[in-house]
C-alpha cells in the first residue's frame, strides 16, 4: 500500500527548506496571475534558466492580457521563438482573447474555470490557481511525480495507469493547505535540483529521513524505468538559397509535425533513394517555383524537439532560376527580417552564421538565370 508516513512533517520539512533554498526566480516575484500564467506555460516543456530570459521579454512586449489579446498570432510567435513547442503560444494568445471578451480581462481564479481555456491542462490550472489564487490544488508535473513515487516507494510508471492515480492522490494529500502554492514550487524545486532523475542527491535532500526509495538502496530505480520514454531519430535536409543578401524561408509546419505556422527553411527527410541535392531541388521547385541547383559540402546540424533527435544536413543553392512563386508563405528575409518573425531556432542559429560566414554574399554572386536562358553545364 502506498503511503507517505508522517506527512506533517514532510510538509514542514519541504517548506524549510525551500524557503532557504530556493532559486530567485522571476516569476516569485510577482503576484500577477497574468504573469504567473505566462510563466506557467513557457514551463511546461522548458527549464527555468531558459525560460528567465523569454519570461522578461514577453511580459514587456505583452504586458497584460490585454495586450496579449490584442497582439497577431505573427507576434506572439514572434516573441516566442527559441522557446519551441509553438502550440503553447497560439493557445495562450487564444486564450487571452477569450479571457478579455467574455471576462473583461480577469484570469479565472479556480482550477476547474481555468480548465476550461485553450492549452489549460491540470498542471497549469493547478499551478496558476495556487500560485496566483491560494487554491489548495497539488501540481504534478514530472518531477513531483518522481518525487512523490519515491518518497512512497512506488515502482510503476507515474505517468498513466494505476500509479498515475496513486501518485495524484498521494500529492493532493501532502499538499499543504496553509501555503499551496509555496508547496507546489517546493516539491518541484525539490524534482528540479534533489530528486533527480538518474542520480537524486539524497545526501541533502530535506526528506531522506522520510523517504521510502532512498531506504532501499538504489532510490535512482524509482519509479520503473518504463516511464522514461524512448528517443526517436530522424534525419532531414534542408535548403540555404540566397539572393542579395536575403534567404528563402516557407511558412508552414515541419513534416513530422512540429513548428506550425513558422517560417522554415525549405526541406524535407533525406530519402536513401535520392540524392540529398535532387530532392532539395524537387522540394523547392515544388514549394516555391524557383529552380535550383545544390553543391558543395553539406553543413551539418542537429537539435532535439519533442521526443527526436533530429540530425540534419543543409546545403547551398549556387545556382537558381526564377521566378519565385508569388503565393502567400514564401519569402525572401534580411537578417535584420529575421528578428521579428517566429523562426524556430535551430534554424535561425544556422542561418545566423551562414549569414555571419558570408554565406548570403555566395549566392549574390551565384546566377539568377533569366528564363529560357540556357542552364548551366555544370548542372546534374
Ligand atoms: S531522499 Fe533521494 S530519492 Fe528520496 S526524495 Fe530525496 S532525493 Fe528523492
Amino acid at each position: 500500500v502506498a503511503r507517505i508516513t508522517d506527512i506533517g512533517s514532510v510538509r514542514a520539512a519541504l517548506l524549510e527548506w525551500y524557503d532557504a533554498a530556493r532559486r530567485d526566480l522571476p516569476w516569485r516575484r510577482t503576484g500577477d496571475p497574468y504573469a504567473i500564467w505566462v510563466s506557467e506555460v513557457m514551463l511546461q516543456q522548458t527549464q527555468a534558466e531558459r525560460v528567465e530570459h523569454y519570461w522578461t521579454a514577453f511580459l514587456d512586449r505583452f504586458p497584460s492580457v490585454e495586450a496579449l489579446a490584442r497582439a497577431s498570432e505573427d507576434e506572439v510567435l514572434a516573441a516566442w521563438s527559441g522557446l519551441g513547442y509553438y502550440a503553447r503560444a497560439r493557445r495562450l494568445r487564444e486564450a487571452a482573447r477569450i479571457i478579455v471578451r467574455e471576462r473583461d480581462g480577469s484570469l479565472p481564479r479556480t482550477s476547474d474555470e481555468l480548465l476550461a481555456l485553450p492549452g489549460m491542462g491540470e498542471y497549469t490550472a493547478a499551478a496558476v490557481a495556487s500560485l496566483a489564487f491560494g487554491e489548495p490544488a497539488a501540481v504534478v508535473d514530472a518531477n513531483v511525480a518522481r518525487a512523490v513515487s519515491r518518497l512512497a516507494g512506488l515502482p510503476g510508471d507515474p505517468s498513466r495507469g494505476a500509479a498515475k492515480k496513486v501518485v495524484r492522490d498521494l500529492a493532493r494529500r501532502l499538499l499543504d493547505p496553509r501555503r499551496p502554492g509555496d508547496h507546489n514550487q517546493a516539491m518541484m524545486e525539490l524534482g528540479a535540483l534533489v530528486c533527480l532523475p538518474r542520480r537524486p542527491l539524497c545526501a541533502v535532500c530535506p526528506l531522506r529521513a522520510r523517504c521510502r526509495a532512498v531506504r532501499s538502496g538504489a532510490p535512482e530505480r524509482f519509479p520503473g524505468a518504463g516511464s522514461r520514454l524512448g528517443r526517436l531519430d530522424v534525419t532531414e535536409i534542408v535548403a540555404l538559397v540566397g539572393r542579395r543578401g536575403r534567404i528563402l524561408l516557407v511558412r508552414g509546419g515541419h513534416d513530422r509535425g512540429w513548428w506550425e505556422g513558422l517560417w522554415l527553411l525549405p526541406g524535407s527527410a533525406a530519402s536513401p533513394t535520392e540524392s540529398p541535392a535532387a530532392r532539395l531541388a524537387a522540394t523547392v521547385e515544388r514549394r516555391t517555383g524557383l529552380d535550383c541547383r545544390f553543391e558543395g559540402e553539406p553543413i551539418p546540424f542537429s537539435y532535439t524537439v519533442t521526443r527526436h533527435r533530429v540530425e540534419g544536413a543543409a546545403l547551398e543553392a549556387t545556382d537558381m532560376s526564377g521566378p519565385l512563386r508569388r503565393v502567400p508563405g514564401v519569402a525572401w528575409f534580411s537578417p535584420c527580417d529575421l528578428g521579428s518573425v517566429a523562426v524556430p531556432a535551430p534554424y535561425a542559429r544556422l542561418i545566423r552564421s551562414w549569414f555571419e560566414r558570408g554565406g548570403a554574399a555566395a549566392t549574390r554572386r551565384g546566377r539568377i538565370r533569366r528564363r529560357g536562358a540556357p542552364r548551366s553545364r555544370r548542372r546534374s
